[in-house]
C-alpha cells in the first residue's frame, strides 16, 4: 500500500523514483551516497534496492541504522559494535562469511552467536572486519549506513581510513551511505579535504528529492485509487502539506481512517511539527546556549528572511549588538543540519512544514 507509514520495502509500494531505484543498484563506486532530507524516502530506496540485489543477484546486506544514535551528543564504538554484531549474527546462512569472520581478531563465538570485541586488547579493527567480508562472500557485500552523519558523533573509532580502504581495496565490499542533514555528511567525509583519507575519490550520488506539486497529486490519486477511495483534493493537499513524501504518506493513512479531509489535514500537520520539534531539540541540544537565539532565528526565517532581518530581530531580542560572524555561523549551522537552505539572499525552510512548526 502507498499510504503504509513505515518505510516500504517493496518497489510496488513505493511511488516512482525507478531512476534512482536504477542507480543505487549500480553501485557505481565503492562508496555511494543516498542524499535527500528527511522524509523523501532515503530508507525505503535502500532497503528495496537492497532486497532486490539479493534475490536478484545473491547480494548480501548488512544494515546499521544510526538514526537511533539522533538524540545522543555522543556515542561509544562500543555501541556501534553492538549494532554491527547483531546484523551480522542475521547472516548465519552463510557459513562461509562467518568461517572467515572467526579467523579475525576481535571476533570470537559464544554459543552460535558472533561476537564483536571493543576491549583495548583484542579490539575487532573495522578494515579487518571488511576484509573478511570480501574474502567470505562469492557476491557483492553491502553496507548500508544510514544516517551516516550521526558518525561524527561517534568516539573511539575514526572509521574514515577504513572506508578509504575499502575504496581502494575491495571488489565486493559496497558501502551506501545515507544522510538527511548533507552538509554535515560532507563534514563528515571530508571529501574536498586535502588531509582526509577520502580525499579525491570520486562517488555516485543518488538525490531524493521531495515531490514536485504534479508527482504529489498523482501520489495522492494513484494511492487513494489503490484503496479504492474517492478523493479529489490532491492540490489543495499539495498546497497544505508540500512534497515530502513522509507527510503525504501520513495524510493519506490518516484519511483512510477518518475519512475526514480537514481533520486528516490538522492530524498531519500536529504530527510533524511535533515530530520536527523533536528533531530540532537534538539539533539544539548540542548548543544548549544559543538555544533561544536558534527559535528566534527559525521564526524569522519561517517565511524567508535575509541575513539582515536575522540580525536584527536577534538585536532587538535581547538589545545588544550581535557580531556578524555569530549571525553567519548559526545560519551555517543551521544549513549544514539542512533546516534551512539558501536561495540568492534569502534564507528559507527547507520545507513546508519547517516553516510551519516555527511561525
Ligand atoms: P527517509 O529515510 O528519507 O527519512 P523513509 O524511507 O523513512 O524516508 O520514508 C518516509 C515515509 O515516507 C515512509 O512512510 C515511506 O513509506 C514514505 N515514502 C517515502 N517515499 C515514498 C515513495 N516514493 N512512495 C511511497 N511512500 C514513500
Ligand atoms: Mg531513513
Amino acid at each position: 500500500m502507498l499510504f503504509n507509514p513505515t518505510p516500504k520495502d517493496e518497489r510496488k509500494d513505493f511511488f516512482d523514483k525507478e531512476k534512482e531505484m536504477e542507480q543505487l543498484k549500480e553501485l557505481r563506486t565503492p562508496l555511494i551516497l543516498v542524499l535527500g532530507l528527511r522524509r523523501t524516502g532515503k530508507s525505503s530506496l535502500i532497503k528495496i534496492s537492497t532486497k532486490e540485489l539479493e534475490h536478484e543477484k545473491g547480494t548480501i546486506t548488512i544494515y546499521i541504522d544510526l538514526r537511533k544514535f539522533e538524540e545522543k551528543n555522543y556515542f561509544s564504538y562500543r555501541e556501534f559494535l553492538l549494532q554491527l554484531q547483531s546484523e551480522i549474527n542475521k547472516l548465519k546462512r552463510f557459513s562461509k562469511i562467518i568461517d572467515s569472520l572467526k579467523k579475525i581478531e576481535g571476533v570470537s563465538i559464544a554459543g552460535n552467536e558472533i561476537r564483536l570485541s571493543w576491549n583495548k586488547e583484542d579490539r575487532l579493527q573495522f578494515s579487518s572486519l571488511l576484509d573478511a567480508l570480501e574474502e567470505g562472500s562469492d557476491n557483492k557485500v553491502v553496507i548500508v549506513l544510514d544516517e551516516a552523519q550521526e558518525l561524527l558523533k561517534m568516539r573511539g573509532l575514526n572509521i574514515l581510513p577504513s572506508l578509504a580502504y575499502a575504496y581502494d581495496n575491495l571488489k565486493k565490499v559496497k558501502i551506501i551511505i545515507s544522510g538527511s542533514e548533507i552538509g554535515l555528511l560532507y563534514d563528515f567525509l571530508r571529501i574536498n579535504d586535502a588531509k582526509s583519507p577520502l580525499y579525491g575519490r570520486a562517488f555516485s550520488t543518488v538525490e531524493l528529492k521531495p515531490f514536485s506539486k504534479e508527482e504529489a497529486m498523482e501520489f495522492l490519486r494513484k494511492g487513494f485509487e489503490e484503496l479504492k477511495i474517492p478523493f479529489n483534493k490532491e492540490e489543495e493537499t499539495y498546497e497544505k502539506l508540500g512534497g515530502i513524501p513522509g507527510w503525504l504518506t501520513y495524510f493519506g493513512f490518516t484519511y483512510l481512517e477518518s475519512r475526514n479531509y480537514e481533520e486528516s489535514i490538522n492530524r498531519t500537520l500536529d504530527y510533524a511539527k511535533l515530530l520536527i520539534k523533536k528533531e530540532f531539540d537534538s539539533f539544539i541540544s548540542a548548543r544548549y546556549t544559543a538555544k533561544k537565539r536558534y527559535y528566534i532565528i527559525m521564526k524569522v526565517i519561517s517565511r524567508c528572511g535575509r541575513w539582515s532581518d536575522v540580525k536584527r530581530a536577534l538585536e532587538a531580542e535581547e538589545g545588544i549588538e550581535i557580531s556578524d560572524s555569530e549571525v553567519y555561523n548559526y545560519l551555517s549551522q543551521l544549513t549544514k543540519h539542512s533546516w534551512i537552505v539558501k536561495n540568492n539572499e534569502m534564507y528559507c525552510p527547507s520545507e513546508p512544514l519547517i516553516g510551519y512548526t516555527f511561525t
